[in-house]
């Protein structure tokens, strides 16, 4: 296999177009006429598929080590046909530290239809292991975490997992295929929100399930045709062309973060510093070991909520928006946003509090996204 750069740079190749162009043409049509009887071209309607999607769809794929990648018009788009799969009396397992996005459609839709989920540090292997009755169908996995930056050792989920027989499901979406690939490590699905870093210029929103089974590619194919959370095809060309530079953007963004982070560490008004390139992270270990790089998403807890709030109003350079991974730097007040549909007591368990912020580096200069912070806090 080609080195990630130049994967996430030459991507996959168009092989309907014969043109030379080097770009990837926006094949803006939903219907493709039928060139005889029982004849296709590959392509009847772009729900199904479109040849804009395909070379973004074997991008990811190929990036991730699977064998087949679906493209979604968000994250939540293919988590919601990812939960088709389970059906009434069905038990997932969740790590308890998720995406907020991730517990609102677990607690309110899922469990309406019937499926029952148990949330747990998905870190703490053993009680991983006794959670799981015969109705569990799946182990849903976040690692990082958001916004705790737990870790979670994906193969050694995964062994249990195999074991059982059942599914395990990993979000992707903080480290990306550049520093982590779960399929490679024994996962069976890999989530995206390509709206972050993949897509990684704030402007698109995006989703992907990548997964290396021929049965779960049919599967979910099927759901994905009838469900209809399609990609559209000027957002794949804006996906795939974030894509070129993902590799440069996730080496920038790390070299700040771990500076970043190392510059919080030594204030005396934060108190805690929660990101998984720093050695005193309790799970500095198994991130070594599983992924090549640390990212660029760290969560800090100040010592008032005070404070918080004098950042969250202080900030010039860095941008006070929900969401994260792209080239601007964001910070977010996870209380107020992300996790404000998180019940309480799961929320000040995680330590999810007025006083924790989170931050995603962008790709500006380390030093002026440092600046702001220090100038907001004077
Ligand atoms: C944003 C996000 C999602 C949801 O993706 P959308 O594209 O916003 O629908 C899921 N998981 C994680 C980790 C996220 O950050």
């Amino acid at each position: 296999m080609k080195n990630i750069d130049t994967l996430c740079v030459h991507g996959a190749r168009d092989v309907h177009n014969t043109t030379g162009a080097i770009a990837t043409p926006i094949y803006q049509s939903a219907t493709f006429f039928h060139p005889g009887l029982e004849q296709s071209t590959g392509f009847d309607y772009s729900r199904l598929q479109n040849p804009t999607r395909q070379v973004l769809e074997k991008t990811v794929a190929t990036l991730e080590s699977g064998l087949d990648a679906m493209a979604f018009s968000s994250g939540m788009a293919a988590m919601s046909t990812l939960i088709e799969l389970f059906s009434p009396g069905d038990h997932l397992i969740a790590s308890g530290d998720l995406y907020g996005g991730s517990v609102r459609l677990l607690n309110y839709v899922a469990k309406k239809n019937g499926i029952t989920v148990d949330y747990l540090h998905t870190g703490d292997i053993h009680s991983l292991k006794h959670s799981i009755c015969s109705s569990t169908k799946a182990i849903f996995v976040e690692t990082p975490s958001n916004p705790m930056m737990q870790v979670t050792d994906i193969a050694a989920v995964s062994k249990i997992t195999k074991d059982r027989g059942i599914l395990l499901i990993v979000d992707n979406t903080f480290l990306t295929p550049c520093f982590q690939r779960p399929l490679e490590l024994g996962a069976d699905v890999v989530l995206h929100s390509g709206t972050k870093y993949l897509g990684g210029h704030n402007d698109t929103l995006a989703g992907f399930l990548v997964i290396n089974s021929q049965e779960l590619s049919e599967k979910l194919r099927f759901l994905y045709k009838t469900i209809g959370a399609c990609l559209a095809p000027f957002d794949c060309f804006l996906i795939e062309r974030g894509i070129k530079t993902l590799a440069l953007r996730m080496q920038r963004i790390q070299e700040s973060a771990l500076k970043i982070a190392e510059w919080l560490s030594r204030r005396e008004w934060v108190s805690t510093v929660h990101y998984v390139g720093l050695p005193s992270h309790p799970d500095y270990e198994i991130s070594c070991r599983q992924a090549s790089g640390f990212g660029g998403m760290i969560s800090f807890t100040v010592d008032s909520a005070e404070t918080a709030r004098r950042i969250l109003s202080g900030m010039r350079t860095i941008f006070y928006a929900e969401s994260l991974g792209g080239v601007e730097s964001l910070i977010t007040y996870p209380i107020l946003q992300t996790h404000a549909d998180v019940p309480e007591e799961t929320r000040t368990a995680l330590g999810i509090t007025d006083r924790l912020l989170r931050l995603s580096v962008g790709i500006e200069a380390a030093e002026d996204l440092i600046a702001d912070l220090e100038e907001a806090i004077r």
